[in-house]
């Protein structure tokens, strides 16, 4: 891609036969799942200095495990619940009800999680490089044959039989010239969120003033009143893991094109400030929160999407919405959308479109694979989507179930000697399934998601 790099002059660090680029909740789950069907050498490639993305680098919670609603459906299985018991295991999760009704979350302690991404890993004997960032890719006869790395020791080669783009900006599929659709050519792309995390806060104070409904009313009071630089009237908190602590999804930065440098730059400053505007409106004006003070940025500004890579198949509202069933679904998603806007306009801030029945949609293995290759797979937050269907289908039980499949489907292929598409459906669903995935909605829904946690293990 990058025609002043003279690649011949840099040296092979290895050859692989998977090569997973991006370490978020996808592309961990993708090594893992590969390393368990029988793929001998998988190498994993993350710019970071810690595993997990955007599951440990902003967030606390893993939404898209359970359906909205009163009778709630475990939709997502497999490697995501391993996860997920690790964490039990320390101690550092809990169950809790999304803001909006969008289904019940279940929490963690993200520090944790860093250390439980590095276990699992190690365990399965995945070669983790920390520190090593995508910059190009080696193409042989029109196919991906590797990628080149930087590093602080240099630049690096490293050859591949197969990849798995789980980088979420598609930086792979992007360099290999792999056409996508960037967020914001057709609808607004969805806004960015610097979260932040406080401490010292008297939650039962908080709670007992009036709790999410009073919060709401005093952030539109200190936007029409102008007393507190807030970006917008909404936003929410939740307790975390740890006591007297709470995080947020407050701060709105908008008309972001996230692969941009330049527009990144000043987006992480604006995160940055309207998050210490909100540290004094919540010191201000909500009970309980005299004296807390933020104790956390997120690592990065969060990026909800950029590219969104053309595949065999492109998910889409309407199979959200109509609740699409197909032949070869590898995960199943039942999370409404959920766009984030610029209201600047006065329109709404977020919009939701929820899932009819609380049902759960199928998700094709097709939407993981571009458009007419054999050599890659792409997960997570660039999975083949329009934006509204990408807006339900990206929280992290799904991004988790896209990594497992994609693992499962190249491992198959590596031992099958056969391309992404020539993959059997029928031995990949198996797979699959043996691994715990869910592939078709449970039958009887539980009364609380504890109930369905516990049923469908
Ligand atoms: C503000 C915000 C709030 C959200 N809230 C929730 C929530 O509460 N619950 C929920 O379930 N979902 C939530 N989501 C959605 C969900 O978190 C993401 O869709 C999901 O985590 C994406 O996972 P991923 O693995 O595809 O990508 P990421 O987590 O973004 O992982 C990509 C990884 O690739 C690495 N990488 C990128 N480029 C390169 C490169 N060139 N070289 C090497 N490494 C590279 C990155 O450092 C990163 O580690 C939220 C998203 C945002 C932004």
């Amino acid at each position: 891609m990058f025609d002043y790099l003279d690649k011949s002059k840099i040296p092979l660090l290895a050859e692989t036969d998977l090569l997973v680029v991006g370490a978020g909740s996808a592309g961990c789950c993708a090594a893992l799942a590969a390393r368990e069907t029988g793929t001998e050498r998988v190498m994993l490639v993350e710019r970071y200095g810690f595993l997990g993305g955007t599951s440990t680098q902003m967030l606390d919670t893993f939404y898209g495990f359970f359906t909205p609603g009163a009778r709630p459906l475990k939709v997502a299985g497999g490697i995501p619940d391993r996860v997920v018991d690790r964490l039990d295991a320390a101690g550092a999760v809990f169950l809790r009800p999304n803001t909006y009704g969008a289904g019940t979350g279940v929490n963690y302690n993200p520090e944790r999680l860093k250390l439980v991404w590095d276990e699992m890993l190690a365990a399965a004997g995945v070669r983790v490089l920390l520190h090593a960032t995508l910059v190009d890719v080696d193409m042989t006869g029109g196919r991906l044959s590797g990628v080149v790395i930087a590093t602080k020791r240099g630049f690096f080669r490293i050859a591949a039989q197969r990849f798995v783009d789980a980088s979420g900006d598609a930086d792979v599929c992007h360099l290999a010239g792999i056409p996508y659709e960037k967020a914001g050519d057709l609808e607004p792309a969805q806004t960015l969120t610097t979260t932040f995390r406080m401490s010292n806060v008297d939650l039962a104070t908080y709670e007992s003033s009036g709790g999410k409904k009073l919060l709401m009313a005093r952030m539109a009071e200190a936007v029409e009143r102008g007393t507190h630089a807030l970006p917008r009237k909404a936003g929410s908190l939740h307790r975390m893991n740890a006591a007297g602590c709470i995080s947020t999804v407050a701060v709105r930065v908008a008309e972001v094109d996230a692969t941009d440098f330049e527009q990144l730059t000043a987006a992480e400053m604006e995160g940055r400030r309207q998050a210490f505007a909100y540290e004094a409106f919540f010191r201000d004006c909500v009970p309980g929160f005299a004296e807390s003070n933020i104790v956390g940025l997120s690592h990065q500004i969060g990026v909800r999407e950029t590219r969104r890579v053309f595949g065999e198949y492109r998910l889409t509202r309407d199979d959200c919405l109509r609740v699409a069933r197909f032949d070869d679904t590898v995960l199943l998603c039942g999370a409404p959308i959920e766009d984030h806007r610029d209201a600047k306009d006065g329109g709404e801030e977020t919009v939701w479109a929820y899932v009819p029945n609380s049902d759960a949609y199928d998700v094709p293995y097709r939407t993981l694979v571009p458009r007419g290759r054999d050599e890659i797979w792409v997960v997570g937050r660039c999975f083949s989507a329009t934006h509204d269907a990408h807006a339900s289908c990206r929280s992290m039980a799904q991004t988790m179930s896209m990594g497992q499949a994609a693992g499962v489907a190249a491992a198959l292929s590596l031992h099958d000697s056969g391309g992404a598409r020539e993959v059997g459906i029928r031995a990949l669903q198996d797979r699959l399934r043996a691994l715990g995935a869910v592939l078709a909605p449970p039958t009887s829904p539980a009364h609380t998601a504890a109930d369905a946690w516990r049923a469908n293990r």
